[in-house]
């Protein structure tokens, strides 16, 4: 089999252009005889390449210079308990608002280090709606507001930045980074494991303000404080060379294709056709997320009976659509649109689920 349309959750598609000169390079690696992944991240030509890869993201996304980008490791997960470790000390309180299973877990997490305030959740309506604004309970004196703009799993995703006054804004974009135009400077720390939208799995890209690294916390290893990576270009340790690497590649690729406005614009009209195509199946498909709650990266799916799922993962499959089997906690369908995934895919899963619907009455 070929390249399939890729609508995997995470580990998640790649740009082809981008796995292609990674194939080209992988061999014999900007002229030095040896792949990138087999020499020292102290030498000459991965600094080069690696201070590239951050030039590159902060021009993307204008990242002004009082933050620092981190390059780091541990996934998402890891970080649901270093950053309270990092920006609170014991027996602070942070808020947290509750919008699906990962900042469900985030705040879960973070119950070891400090006292958790769930300011908001929507959890009693099962996710199905962003936890509405009017109703959160924000403490100013709180040391960050933690949220996850885009829920990957519940497939639902925040439109704007919400409004906290002056405490630190904590993200985990995981599943949505440079999915479109972002202002940086309306957060205080921003997270991404790398593997939904920007690279392989083991690498997590951080945006972080630098005066928030100067918080005390609490007596730690070197190794799980920020401030030390920042220190030390986020080579404290071996980085995750590979996955640095092909984040540059990404980076690169984003840049070549119009940067975040014409991402934002192209994910923007993915979703609208799936969304499209689901709303206007006569029940035959069915998105239970509030419209204006909708995720442009993760759209969950039934079919109208339960008893055709497998056929149409054995059939999807078949016709070069991988990976929409959904989430074990929602069953269904689920088809991840992140930026490598083109229009083209979310076509021919249109015309797919169109095919089924008439052959499966
Ligand atoms: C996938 C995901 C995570 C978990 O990432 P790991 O790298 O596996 O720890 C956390 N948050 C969000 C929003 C995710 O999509």
């Amino acid at each position: 089999m070929g390249r399939v349309w890729n609508f995997s959750a995470g580990p998640a598609a790649l740009p082809q252009a981008v796995l292609e000169q990674a194939q080209r390079e992988l061999l014999d690696w900007n002229g030095s005889g040896a792949s990138v992944m087999e020499q020292s991240h102290r030498g000459k030509r991965f600094i080069a390449m690696a201070e590239r890869a951050e030039a590159d993201l902060r021009e993307l996304l204008d990242v002004p210079d009082d933050y620092a980008v981190l390059f780091l490791q541990g996934g998402a997960t890891q970080h649901f308990a270093q950053i309270p470790m990092n920006l609170a000390a014991p027996g602070d309180s942070a808020d947290y608002v509750v919008s699906g299973h990962w900042s469900e877990k985030a705040a879960n997490e973070a119950m070891p280090y400090l006292r958790v305030n769930v300011a908001a959740s929507s959890k009693a309506d099962g996710y199905l709606h962003l936890p509405r604004r009017g109703a959160w309970r924000l403490d100013p004196a709180a040391a960050y507001v933690h949220y996850t703009p885009n829920e990957t799993i519940h497939g639902v995703e925040f439109h704007d930045v919400p409004e906290v006054g002056d405490v630190p804004l904590v993200a985990d974009m995981s599943s949505n980074i440079l999915s479109g135009p972002l202002d940086v400077r309306r957060f205080g720390l921003i997270y991404a494991g790398a593997q939904k939208n920007i690279g392989p799995s083991g690498l997590v890209l951080m945006i972080v303000r630098r005066d928030l690294l100067e918080r005390a916390g609490r007596p730690m290893a070197r190794i799980f404080r920020y401030a030390e990576h920042a220190a030390a270009g986020s080579m404290l340790n071996t980085p995750n060379t590979w996955g640095w690497y092909l984040a540059g590649l990404t980076f690169g690729w984003l840049k070549a294709h119009g940067g975040l406005a014409a991402m934002g614009e192209r994910n923007r009209a993915k979703a609208a056709l799936l969304y499209a195509a689901i709303d206007g199946s006569d029940g035959y498909y069915r998105n239970p997320v509030d419209a204006a709650s909708r995720s442009r990266m993760n759209v969950p799916f039934t079919l109208h009976d339960a008893a055709l799922d497998a056929a149409f993962l054995v059939e999807s499959e078949a016709a070069g659509l991988l990976a929409l089997k959904g989430h074990k906690a929602l069953g269904g369908m689920r088809a991840s649109l992140y930026n490598a995934v083109p229009l083209e895919a979310v076509q021919a899963l249109v015309g797919f689920m169109r095919d089924f619907a008439r052959r499966h009455g």
